[in-house]
């Protein structure tokens, strides 16, 4: 299989799609490792992290693999304390350097004095500016450069979330989209995490499977679905941030309409 290149996939529209059914198909056959190294072998892969337990064990192959990723995270402004200490503990343990991407300074002022600070919690709207602003926009710049972004979405994270595949083409992106922990269930992660010594959030065991910003993000009631503590006052079919924003994610592609 060759590199993604720009120019294969000016020329040909399928080439992206049918290199991510390949990978697709390819992947599923193998360990976690073998996975990570065969995408960093594809060509520049950008890895995002949010610090979530499933971020953390591939962050931890990434390191024991040595494989040629970046890794980078959006420190939006609003996020809670014990993350932000996750991120230098993590870079401490691996000795390895996290890209962080904040939003613009005008992009933050320009929201605030729309909505105010916490206007997100106020209408749907709001709260898509909110996210656009300090998500959506470093996460442009932050795969700026990439040919292949990877995450760690995994299908029993919710239910928009259940046909994400290990592979898929992200046409609005012009990239490959590998969610290579897809597959995996929380608790294989979790096992995993314990057996490598992985660092991991402290609220994951205070009731927060799903950790994002501090004032959208609450503990789950036990039996709660896993990100039902994320953007809580909202209806279910709203609630994502417009991050992984795809046919398989969002079950439809609402052209131009966040919906982190
Ligand atoms: Fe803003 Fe909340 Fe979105 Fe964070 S999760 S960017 S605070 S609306």
């Amino acid at each position: 299989m060759t590199k993604p290149q720009t120019s294969k996939v000016a020329a040909d529209p399928d080439f992206g799609p049918q290199l991510a059914a390949q990978l697709n198909a390819e992947l599923a056959s193998m360990p976690l490792p073998g996975r990570i190294l065969r995408i960093a072998s594809l060509g520049r892969a950008v890895f995002t992290t949010s610090l979530g337990l499933e971020d953390q064990v591939l962050t931890s192959i990434i390191a024991a693999t040595r494989a040629e990723l970046r890794i980078v995270t959006l420190d939006t402004g609003r996020l809670f304390a014990e993350t932000l200490e996750l991120l230098d503990k993590t870079e401490a343990q691996y000795g390895l350097s996290i890209e962080v991407f904040r939003p613009w300074k005008d992009e933050v002022d320009g929201f605030v004095a729309l909505y105010g600070m916490n206007g997100f919690y106020d209408s749907v709207e709001a709260r898509h500016a909110c996210c656009h602003a300090r998500k959506l926009q470093p996460l442009g710049r932050a795969l700026a450069d990439a040919e292949i972004w990877v995450t760690g979405l995994r299908r029993g994270q919710s239910g928009n979330r259940a046909n994400a595949p290990l592979a898929e083409w992200d046409a609005d992106r012009s990239l490959l989209k590998i969610n290579p922990l897809a597959d995996q269930s929380l608790e294989t992660l979790q096992a995993r995490a314990r057996a490598d010594d992985v660092p991991v959030n402290p609220l994951h065991a205070k009731g927060f499977p799903s950790i994002g910003c501090e004032p959208c993000t609450r503990a789950i009631k036990p039996g709660e679905p896993e990100r039902a503590g994320r953007w809580w006052w909202e209806q279910d079919e709203r609630r994502e941030c417009g991050l992984h924003l795809s046919a398989s994610v969002s079950g439809s592609r609402a052209q131009g309409q966040p919906k982190v």
